[in-house]
């Protein structure tokens, strides 16, 4: 199936594009950051407020490095008063790396002759699956380059193939998309088979750039890219991810068009995009792009803390990509989910954990190999909350974080609750001895601080009759 982005532009007028790059750029180059307005940003931030362009743009220009200080710190605190501990968990499972778009940045480019192309089958997509699922994983986005093979309709048979597998205890309960832009009616088709969110990353808002990063295919047409989320809220899915890819441009005119983006579908759709991405650039298969605009780990962990408070209710995604050091330390700045034991590789899952990674099987280099295990013991001895909670979207409870950030008491009633819920579930049917001991200690320790906000004893009951071998009780 082939799709007519034109189409959409001339017929649809909500669907007209929403990124001004002069009002990005003025509203950089006139904002300034003294220390009283800097203080007045993060306390209006730490007030629950959504920040404007021009507050974003005063954390940007920040360059005291006391006055950085505080704004990392501004997050910290954010994360602490609205998210406390958890972190959920999920996997990406990679479904077929056929492409016909020329990104510059991305192994599975249509010039790159040296990759493998592979498909899954509905059967290796099963057997993956049941990996995942051994591992202990309930999520997972499932990905694909963009292909006519790959359709709404081949989508959405596969989403069936991942809901349809049931294996000893467990089963992948919400599955997420990251593919290319649909039509109205492709989204449509996709939203029946029942996923969680749609991720589309624009990469980069910067036109220019964005042009030269994407010379040939579907992709190239950045207006048709942008709307895209739009057209997935009007075929009623109202879970959408953003991102942009960091390292193509400067990360201050992406952050802006991030916070840009989020200011649209609140304006149009009155609710925020459900996650925010901000994967940076990796090594991948013969790639050969210019590194002038590669984010240090300093300029990273500002970047994610000014996110952090610009867009105090979105949830932010930080993957595998980063190693594990950055990981554990940008946790802390506001990030609400990770992947854990994530193999890229087509069909790598049933393999097994390779020692290097393949570039010619995969989409770019990974720098956190650790297995969900060992990220599963870390987070428990950390005291970090891992969750896999999908007690929100089975519920049709959608716009969760919305809810977790603006509706008083909501984390302590549902999602402190159900994180420990999926805990148990996991302490019982995949964690070794000493991470079963670790966390029921720690849940003990946290049912005990819940006292006075949940009842305690219903929540009590569900881990008893967890331990008795109940399954999938939330509240
Ligand atoms: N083909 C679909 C598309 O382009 O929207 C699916 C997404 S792609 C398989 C997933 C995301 O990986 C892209 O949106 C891009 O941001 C990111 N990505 C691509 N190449 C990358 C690289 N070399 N390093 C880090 N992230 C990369
Ligand atoms: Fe294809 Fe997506 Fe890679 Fe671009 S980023 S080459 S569209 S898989």
């Amino acid at each position: 199936m082939i799709y007519h982005p034109e189409k959409y532009r001339i017929e649809d007028k909500r669907m007209t594009p929403f990124i001004d790059p002069d009002e990005i750029l003025q509203i950089l180059r006139n904002t300034k950051a003294d220390r009283s307005r800097v203080r007045d940003v993060i306390s209006a931030s730490l007030d629950k407020k959504r920040l404007s362009l021009e507050e974003t743009a005063v954390l940007i220009n920040t360059k005291d490095p006391d006055l950085v200080e505080e704004i990392k710190e501004g997050a910290r605190t954010l994360k602490e008063k609205v998210y406390g501990e958890r972190i959920v968990l999920f996997a990406p499972l990679y479904v077929g790396d056929l492409c016909t778009n020329n990104c510059q940045y991305c192994g599975f480019r249509a010039s790159n002759k040296e990759m493998q192309r592979i498909t899954l089958s509905a059967k290796e997509l099963e057997k993956e699956t049941r990996a995942l699922v051994d591992q202990g994983h309930k999520r997972l986005i499932l990905v694909y380059g963009e292909h006519p093979r790959y359709s709404p309709e081949f989508i959405a048979s596969t989403v069936e193939t991942v809901y349809g597998l049931k294996h000893g205890n467990g089963e992948i309960r919400r599955v997420n998309i990251n593919a290319a832009p649909f039509d109205i009616q492709g989204f449509r088709v996709i939203k029946d088979s029942g996923i969680g969110t749609f991720q589309i990353f624009q990469e980069t808002y910067h036109q220019p750039t964005y042009k030269q990063v994407h010379p040939s295919g579907v992709k190239r047409n950045y207006d048709w890219r942008l709307t895209a989320l739009d057209r997935a809220q009007e075929a009623g899915i109202d879970d959408v991810g953003i991102g942009a890819l960091f390292g193509l441009y400067d990360w201050r005119f992406e952050v802006m068009g991030l916070v840009r983006h989020v200011n649209h579908f609140e304006a149009v759709y009155n609710v925020g995009p459900h996650t925010i991405s901000f994967p940076r650039l990796q090594n991948a298969h013969s790639l050969n792009i210019p590194k002038d605009h590669m984010v240090s780990d300093e300029e990273f962990t500002r970047l994610v803390s000014i996110l952090r408070l610009a867009v105090p209710y979105t949830g932010m995604i930080l993957t595998a990509r980063e190693p594990a050091h950055i990981r554990d330390e940008i946790l802390r700045f506001g990030v609400s989910q990770i992947d854990g034991g994530t193999n890229l590789e087509l069909g790598g899952y049933s393999e097994g954990l390779q020692e290097t990674q393949d570039l010619s099987r995969e989409q770019f280099q990974i720098n956190d190999s650790r297995s969900l295990a060992d990220i599963m013991d870390e987070l428990i001895r950390a005291e970090y909350i891992p969750s896999f909670c999908t007690a929100c979207y089975r519920l049709g409870r959608t716009g969760e974080h919305f809810m977790e950030f603006s509706v008083p008491g909501f984390i302590k009633r549902y999602c402190s609750p159900n994180a420990l819920l999926t805990m148990a579930e996991y302490l019982e049917d995949y964690a070794g001895e000493d991470t079963k001991k670790a966390g029921y200690e720690l849940i003990e320790k946290k049912v005990n601080e819940l006292s006075g906000s949940v009842p305690v004893d219903k929540l009590r009951e569900k881990l008893r009759l967890i331990s008795q071998g109940k399954r999938d009780l939330y509240f």
